[in-house]
């Protein structure tokens, strides 16, 4: 039995933490504490930033943690950036579970940008554009003041410009309410940051069918070391550094 961190708010930290917690171990699973009513993983839950790379540090010498699983979404670049520093400067093992981005089909009109602010500037004026890259991320849009917004998060926005309107929602969602979304709200352009996972594929078979183009978000790049695609491959990896 080791005592493992596993840093969450992803499907993947949820399922990987039942994992872990049947295979014997002590598991604490850290939210960033953002979403009001978070699904509870196996195992112990604590809420809320660390203090950067020092404060992790501080938390994983304290309770003694001999793993750290990262299983942050793709682009919690920060985290994953300050779980490598500190697990390297407390001598621990730190693996990063990320699933695998969505690829384009040969039929798909995707355009790749950087950021959501390349995102934002990619839209064509005048155009009616359906944005789902999370609400900590809209500024850039909210000032594209020549673009319809129809923007789709999980929690609450406050106070919407005229421009944007909000659909709350949370995934998993079926391919045929997207269609009929996108076709309801005459949408010609949907945003959307590369997370990969199948909660929300079906908003990009929709487009697909529909021929909406796509502004896709490229991922950040994960911290070097040890990255693997699935839950079964981060149970490998643990036996293969805990003694
Ligand atoms: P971020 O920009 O990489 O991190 C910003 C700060 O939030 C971190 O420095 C840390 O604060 C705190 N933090 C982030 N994840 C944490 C965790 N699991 N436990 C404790 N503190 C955490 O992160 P983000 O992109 O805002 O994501 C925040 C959370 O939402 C993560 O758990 C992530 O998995 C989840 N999420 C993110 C997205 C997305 O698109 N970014 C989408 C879905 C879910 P301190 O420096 O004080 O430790």
């Amino acid at each position: 039995m080791a005592r493992l961190l596993v840093l969450g708010g992803t499907g993947e930290a949820l399922a990987l933490a039942e994992a872990l917690v049947g295979a014997g171990h002590a598991v604490t699973t850290s939210l960033a504490g953002r979403t009001a009513a978070p699904k509870r993983p196996a195992g112990a839950l604590r809420s809320g930033g660390f203090g950067g790379v020092e404060g992790l540090a501080e938390y994983l010498t304290r309770e003694r943690i001999e793993a750290l699983l990262d299983a942050t979404h793709p682009f919690a670049a920060v985290m994953a950036g300050n779980a490598a520093a500190a697990a390297a400067r407390c001598d621990l093992p730190r693996l990063k579970l990320l699933r695998p981005p969505w690829r384009a089909e040969p039929e798909d009109r995707w355009q790749e940008v950087v950021s959501v602010e390349s995102a934002a500037a990619a839209l064509p004026a005048g155009c009616h554009a359906l944005v789902t890259v999370g609400r900590q991320e809209l500024a850039p849009f909210l000032a594209r003041t020549d673009v319809a917004l129809l923007i789709r998060t999980i929690e609450p926005v406050e106070a919407l410009p005229g421009h944007a309107r909000l659909v709350r929602a949370r995934g998993p969602f079926a391919v045929a309410d997207e269609m009929a979304l996108l076709e309801a709200e005459a949408i010609e352009r949907l945003v959307t940051k590369n997370a990969g996972g199948e909660a929300a594929a079906p908003k990009l078979l929709a487009a697909r069918r529909l021929g909406v183009p796509v502004v896709m978000v490229r991922r950040p790049s994960p911290p070097e070391g040890p990255t693997v695609p699935t839950v079964e491959a981060a149970l490998g990896w643990l036996d293969s550094v805990i003694r």
